[in-house]
């Protein structure tokens, strides 16, 4: 992508399009941050609220070691600086289900600082997406207004779970670019295990601030579009904000700072509230609890057994597999694809086998099957042995890559053992070509005018193949017939 294309036209030029992420990341853990209620998704309303949660009077916050253990294995995914001395503070707003009256967070001194994540974009260009910071916070409850005709009811099992707030730099400059951080930021925390970034459910969600300028001319007032938990309507979101913003100040008018709703419906966003600024919520560190301290050789353990993340995977599979970057970034975008190319990879010898037709296999057969039948890989039929049989089966020549195709199906659909099937089906390719040899001579004989072209033109021999192939049923082998004909037509 060239740096005009990112631009959008308005009436008095090009206007660049400037976009910061603030996502909130629900922390993979059994308890919540400071009490240990469940923090399991589904149960009746307000079955796993705690007296901490339900912020009963003297009732003390105790921080769950595993949320920080969590938010510095993050921190560490991000390439980040993790601060061995952080605080809580309390945020102070009034909200129906957040029953402290204060939201316990982090502000000046966060638990995690700057880092940086790298977007490989489709076109083959890195771009490269600062991290300004992520901090540890509760998250709120949930206020039920469609229960009853004049009554509100809350459900305060979401009360006190762990979020990780996690803040990136102004660096993104198109909806394209945007999606792709929000994409790789799921990413990287389902690699990492820290957080299941199921969408859907909210458990990842981003808030995306938007601005738009003149190229090269300082920041722009921005409006933040909060709470988005799809990734295809971010995009859109991002559109739609940009062109109004543009249209306002090419009008003549001010952008004001507010916080707006995407409605994806109408494919719009509409102001929700003028946008608050920090001192509004007067934060203040939380006295109920201690300055967060841990030293190195913790975060230097965490760092130890943290997981192969994509990028690094990327490098290995483009490294030692030789698989085009393209190929190699659709094959890590997921942990699980990733682990089960692998698998595939790897004889059970632990041998390897040729990770570029293995690649062609996962990417265009087993991705194709699984996106039409709305699978994922978790539930493949095709388990990665049973490809990885078929592989063998292509390799040592005793199917045709035609065959293994219909091989692939019938594992698909019946399950068993790919050798097997191919020896009790009488799948194997025939190399001894004694029983399509009168096919080849009929052919011969009845086709004089495709004689005299395979003679003037040896390239014209593939109809020959191609019509033994086919009385053949697919089993004969392509290199022996084209030999064959060869020797017959005195090509
Ligand atoms: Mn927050």
């Amino acid at each position: 992508m060239t740096a005009s294309s990112k631009t959008i036209k308005g009436a008095t030029g090009d206007w660049e399009v400037v976009i910061g992420v603030e996502a909130h990341a629900q922390v993979t853990s059994k308890a919540k941050l400071f009490s240990g209620a469940s923090t399991e998704f589904g149960g009746g309303p307000n079955s796993y609220v705690s007296l901490v949660d339900a912020a009963m009077p003297g009732m003390l916050p105790v921080i769950n070691e595993e949320c920080v253990k969590q938010a510095i294995r993050t921190g560490l995914g991000l390439n980040a600086k993790i601060n061995l001395k952080s605080v809580f503070d309390r945020k102070n707003y009034f909200y129906p289900d957040l029953p402290q009256g204060y939201q316990i967070s982090q502000y000046k001194s966060p638990i995690v600082g700057e880092g940086e994540i790298v977007l490989d974009m489709a076109d083959g260009e890195q771009v490269k997406v600062g991290i300004e910071r992520l901090h540890l916070e509760q998250d709120a409850g949930k206020s039920l207004h469609d229960q009853h005709a004049t009554m509100s009811f809350v459900d305060l099992n979401r009360a006190g779970v762990a979020l990780m707030e996690i803040v990136s730099k102004p660096d993104l400059r198109s909806s394209e670019e945007t999606m792709a951080y929000v994409s790789k930021l799921r990413s990287i925390v389902r690699y990492l295990g820290t957080c299941d970034g199921d969408m859907e459910k909210a458990n990842l969600r981003a808030d995306i601030n938007v601005s738009v300028r003149k190229p090269g001319a300082p920041l722009n007032t921005r409006c933040e579009i909060k709470n988005m938990n799809s990734i295809r309507f971010i995009g859109q979101a991002i559109e739609h904000e940009a062109r109004r913003q543009i249209e306002i100040i090419e009008g003549g008018g001010t952008i004001e700072q507010e916080t707006r709703l995407f409605d994806p419906d109408r494919g719009e966003t509409r102001s929700m509230r003028t946008k608050e600024e920090a001192h509004d919520y007067r934060y203040f560190p939380d006295p109920d609890l201690l300055p967060l301290e841990f030293d190195q050789a913790y975060v230097d353990g965490l760092r130890e057994h943290l997981p192969e993340l994509p990028n690094v995977k990327k490098g290995r599979f483009t490294r030692d597999f030789a698989l085009s970057e393209y190929d190699a970034s659709v094959l890590v975008a997921e942990r699980e694809t990733a682990e089960f190319f692998d698998a595939v990879v790897k004889k059970p010898d632990g041998d390897p086998r040729d990770a570029k037709t293995a690649a062609n296999w996962v990417i265009n057969d087993l991705f194709g099957r699984l996106k039409k039948e709305g699978k994922d890989i978790a539930s493949s039929p095709v388990s990665a042995a049973q490809l990885g049989a078929i592989l063998d089966l292509i390799a040592d020549r005793t199917i045709s890559s035609k065959i293994a195709k219909d091989l692939f199906e019938i594992v698909w659909n019946e399950g068993g053992d790919p050798r097997e099937i191919v020896s009790s089906r009488g799948m194997a390719q025939v190399t001894d070509l004694g029983a399509i040899e009168k096919t080849v001579d009929e052919l011969i004989a009845a086709n004089p005018d495709k004689v005299a072209q395979a003679k003037a033109n040896p390239k014209a021999t593939m109809w020959f193949v191609g019509q033994a192939m086919k009385s053949s049923g697919g089993k004969a082998n392509p290199q022996a017939v084209n030999d064959l004909l060869k020797k017959k037509l005195g090509v």
